[in-house]
């Protein structure tokens, strides 16, 4: 996959870089984007160039803000003069007892999660359009399909609205751009790192493999979606959460 481009959000860390490292290996140039964490985004883009022979740009920007999600795209056209690919990943998820929610935050977990993802979507497809398509993966969560807990019933549904957005940007752009969504179940980094040990326990009693994924392995699926193998997969909800009892 030489001379393509991917711009992955919410690339510092976590699913987001492990994306961002499979792409390279697999020879694609990446914009590694991040919000607050410039160093571990300049950490990974290093990372990145040590071990591949790829081209990588850090990118700061908040993907719920219009004029930063546009300046990136700039950004990213300016130095590469395209983008093939856009892994929407960027998220956030702040669990809090339903009752107590404040309505602030619940409406900043539903524009990072679901209004970046149409911002970051509307500048890419742009860009894709003008030369030809490309392919957006969305990254939503067996949260939007599932019930877990009522405590994260914001982030649930965002999720949910990743994945009836997928179906409409699908639509939209067919058969120029190919959109995808890929759902994990629970995955190894900080977003499920303050769970108790008690919790991960019976989380992991629910999944058929009986552990949390690495990063890596919802990182190849993309990967997967991404490439020329994947060329009449689109408008796909693509669970990858290690099989679930009760589903
Ligand atoms: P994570 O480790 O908490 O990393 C989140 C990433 O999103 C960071 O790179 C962060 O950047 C970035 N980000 C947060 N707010 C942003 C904003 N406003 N603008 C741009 N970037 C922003 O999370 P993760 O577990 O890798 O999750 C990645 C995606 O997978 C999320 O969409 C999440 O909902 C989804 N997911 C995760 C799990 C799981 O169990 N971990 C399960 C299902 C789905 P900074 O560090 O620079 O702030």
């Amino acid at each position: 996959m030489s001379n393509v481009v991917a711009l992955i959000t919410g690339a510092s860390r976590g699913i987001g870089s492990a994306i961002a490292m499979e792409f390279a290996k697999a020879g694609v140039n990446v914009v590694l984007n991040y919000h607050r964490h410039a160093l571990m985004a300049q950490r990974v883009a290093e990372k990145i160039k040590d071990k591949y022979d790829v081209d990588v740009l850090c990118v700061k920007a908040d993907v719920a803000v219009e004029e930063e999600v546009e300046a990136m795209m700039n950004q990213v056209v300016d130095h590469f003069g395209k983008i093939d690919i856009l892994v929407n990943n960027a998220g956030i998820c702040r669990d809090s007892l339903l009752l107590e929610k404040s309505v602030a935050n619940f409406r900043r977990i539903l524009d990072v999660n679901l209004i970046g993802t149409y911002l970051c979507s509307k500048y890419a497809a742009k860009v894709m359009l003008e030369r030809g398509g490309g392919k957006i993966i969305n990254i939503s969560s067996t949260n939007a399909i599932d019930t877990y807990y009522p405590e994260s019933c914001d982030y649930d549904a965002s999720k949910a609205g990743v994945i009836s957005l997928t179906h409409n940007l699908a639509r939209e752009f067919a058969p120029h751009i190919l959109v995808n969504c890929v759902c994990p179940g629970w995955v190894k980094t900080d977003m499920s790192d303050g769970l108790s040990i008690e919790q991960i326990q019976e989380e992991e009693n629910k999944i058929l493999l009986h552990r949390f994924a690495d990063p890596e392995e919802v990182a190849k699926v993309v990967l997967f979606l991404a490439s020329s193998k994947a060329s009449y997969i689109n408008d796909s909800i693509i669970r990858v959460d290690g099989g679930k009892l009760n589903n």
